[in-house]
């Protein structure tokens, strides 16, 4: 069975990550989608709540899983058996990034290749942090997100607004 781990923050989960995951199901037999929880990265959404909103905007898709991890990414992917990770690329200014960490990650474990898809022509612009700051003016979102998570959006900036 070949397994890959689609790694990120998915802060919150957008239809770009969407479109990396679909097409990474079509590649792989399983998909671990996995949430990272970074303590020291400052998120919007708790990594319980970016699970909940990933593993409902994937539910159509029978071999994937959402869960969250800690710590090195190499090494949750070589207890799942994984033997690729995914990740996106979107403008140049990711390449060199992701080059850092995919070489690195080479490092750290010579058995679990780094694979990149890049991002449909329509996704390229579209960022989790941009649709946070869209979301926190109180622009619609609804063309970038789920609708669940468009709606979580709201929320989050309502009570936000609320505290003041
Ligand atoms: P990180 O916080 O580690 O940058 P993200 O959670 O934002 O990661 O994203 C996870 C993965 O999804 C990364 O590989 C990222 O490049 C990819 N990604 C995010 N947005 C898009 C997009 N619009 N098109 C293609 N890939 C994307």
């Amino acid at each position: 069975m070949k397994i890959a781990v689609c790694p990120g923050s998915f802060d919150p989960v957008t239809f770009g990550h969407l479109d990396i995951i679909t097409r990474a199901c079509d590649l792989f037999d399983r998909v671990y989608v996995a949430v990272l929880n970074n303590p020291a990265k400052k998120a919007l959404f708790t990594p319980d709540e970016r699970v909940e909103m990933l593993a409902h905007a994937t539910e159509h898709l029978d071999n994937v899983i959402c869960e969250k991890f800690e710590g090195l990414v190499v090494e949750y992917a070589r207890h799942r058996g994984a033997i690729a990770m995914v990740r996106g690329l979107r403008a140049v200014t990711d390449f060199e990034f992701e080059l850092k960490m995919a070489s690195m990650n080479h490092h750290l474990d010579k058995d679990i290749e780094t694979v990149f898809m890049m991002t449909s022509n329509e996704y390229s612009f579209l960022s989790s942090s941009a649709v946070k700051e869209v979301a926190s003016l109180g622009g619609d979102v609804s063309a970038w997100v789920p609708g669940p998570v468009a709606e979580a959006l709201v929320r989050k900036y309502s009570m936000a607004g609320q505290r003041g």
